[in-house]
């Protein structure tokens, strides 16, 4: 199992998630130079260790366990897997979801988690 990042990270891009990650598996890190071009962050799905210590430190409630992703969110279990393997097919996916959920993107993203479930 992994955790994943989902849509409210999209004009966030904390980072608080980043530094709390024992196995430093949430990429790309502020000091990366993918960091600019990255809409979101992203757990790599074969190194987390499903600690859940990411999910409080989400100022945005962005982060869900594997069996939590609401349907909503689902297609960002794959976004998370492929950034790791093709970057630029994850930003494209990133933005058929964008274009896909446009009431969703109109709310500031503190919001969007409460309107997952809906
Ligand atoms: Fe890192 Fe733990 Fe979050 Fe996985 S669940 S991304 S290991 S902090």
């Amino acid at each position: 199992m992994s955790y994943y990042i989902t849509d409210p990270c999209i004009g966030t891009k904390d980072t608080a998630c980043v530094d709390v990650c024992p196995v430093d598996c949430i990429h790309p890190r502020k000091d990366e130079a993918a960091f600019l071009a990255a809409t979101i962050l992203f757990i790599d799905p074969d190194e987390c260790i499903d600690c859940g210590a990411c999910v409080p430190a989400c100022p945005v409630l962005a982060i869900y366990a594997e069996d939590d992703v609401p349907e909503s969110q689902r297609a960002f279990v794959q976004i998370n897997e492929v950034w790791y393997k093709d970057p630029t097919e994850a930003e494209k996916l990133i933005g058929e979801y964008i274009t896909s959920a446009p009431d969703q993107m109109a709310l500031d993203p503190k919001d969007r988690a409460a309107a997952h479930g809906k």
